[in-house]
């Protein structure tokens, strides 16, 4: 038995849409260098080791004795650089007791890791605060690229806001529905993962897409549409929780159908012509949750997923590999 193997330094699994690790990014700093130099060389002292030949100093050790040693992380990692609209993975500082965005406090998994969310509208710089448990603080200033908004310049007046009193009275009740879904917090863990499509099709409305009448612009596009036949199933891009599930069509939204994926992110999917599972449902990634339709306001069958992490809106599309 090589018990040297026994003392090979761990190294923690990235998620899987993660490829580098903060720590082998690292060396910005004289901190950080340190934390990569060390947990070098305990790897190194491992590895160089000759098989266990029993003849040399090391110390006898009981054949299942594991010693790991605990790689420090003194930056923040993130998976991807900050743009509009995006949500990224990231993961704090070794003995971050909490962590921050722009102020604003964000929730921390055992291991470290946690999201981050830029709206359609962002500033262009945002910062993130680690508070350690020593007191001391780690602060990265991220700069936060513009999304690309198609948008279209239309030479008419904007007509909007115009409303029939049977669609004011159905749509407080219908907003205050939507207000409380997105207020249940679950400890869905579909934020972790790769996302994948709902349903492959044409691209019929993309995220952040917006008219501009004569100078006034309308509202933006709040999320990306997919285009496919009435009946085609999606199914839920990531794990999660439902947290709404219409029984009878809204007025815009018709048949909708809300997932929370932990962590301050949830999706709703719009136009459906059934839904799959109903609230409170723990769905898993690649589930059947629907079908596609064209109710509520909508010109044809498509499925409108719209995102939201936290107050910000945000793109599917940025959480996706090519179709
Ligand atoms: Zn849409």
């Amino acid at each position: 038995m090589n018990i040297k193997l026994a003392l090979l330094s761990f190294f923690f699994a990235a998620p899987s849409c993660n490829t580098v690790p903060a720590d082998s990014s690292a060396g910005m700093s004289s901190a950080s260098s340190n934390a990569v130099r060390s947990s070098e060389t305990a790897s190194g002292e491992a590895g160089a080791g000759e098989a266990g030949t029993g003849d040399s100093a090391s110390p006898v050790l009981e054949p299942d004795f594991q010693e790991t040693t605990k790689v420090i992380r003194s930056d923040f990692w993130i998976a991807k650089d900050a743009r509009q609209g995006a949500v990224i993975n990231a993961r704090a500082p070794s003995n971050a007791a909490r962590v921050a965005l722009n102020g604003m406090r964000l929730p921390i998994s055992k291991d470290g890791f946690f999201l981050i969310g830029f709206d359609r509208d962002s500033g262009s710089a945002a910062t993130l605060v680690a508070t350690l448990t020593d007191g001391s603080k780690v602060q990265k200033t991220l700069p936060v690229a513009a999304g690309k908004w198609r948008l279209e310049r239309i030479n008419a007046p904007y007509r909007g806001g115009r409303s029939s009193a049977t669609f004011r009275k159905l749509r407080g009740p219908e907003i205050a529905q939507i207000v409380a879904a997105r207020k249940i917090a679950t400890d869905a863990q579909g934020w972790r993962q790769d996302f994948i499509w709902p349903v492959k099709g044409r691209i019929s409305g993309r995220f952040g897409s917006q008219r501009i009448y004569q100078g006034k612009p309308g509202s933006y596009h709040s999320g990306l549409d997919i285009a496919a036949p009435t009946g085609t199933p999606y199914v839920a891009p990531a794990d999660g929780v439902v947290i709404l599930a219409t029984q009878k069509p809204f007025t815009l939204e018709g048949n909708l159908l809300m997932i929370d994926h932990g962590n301050g992110l949830n999706s709703a999917f719009l136009h459906s012509s059934s839904i799959a599972v109903k609230k409170g449902d723990t769905v898993k990634q690649g589930q059947v949750i629907g079908k596609i339709g064209a109710t509520g306001r909508a010109t044809g069958p498509h499925l409108h997923w719209g995102m939201k992490w936290h107050k910000a809106r945000t793109d599917p599309l940025l959480l996706l590999p090519p179709q």
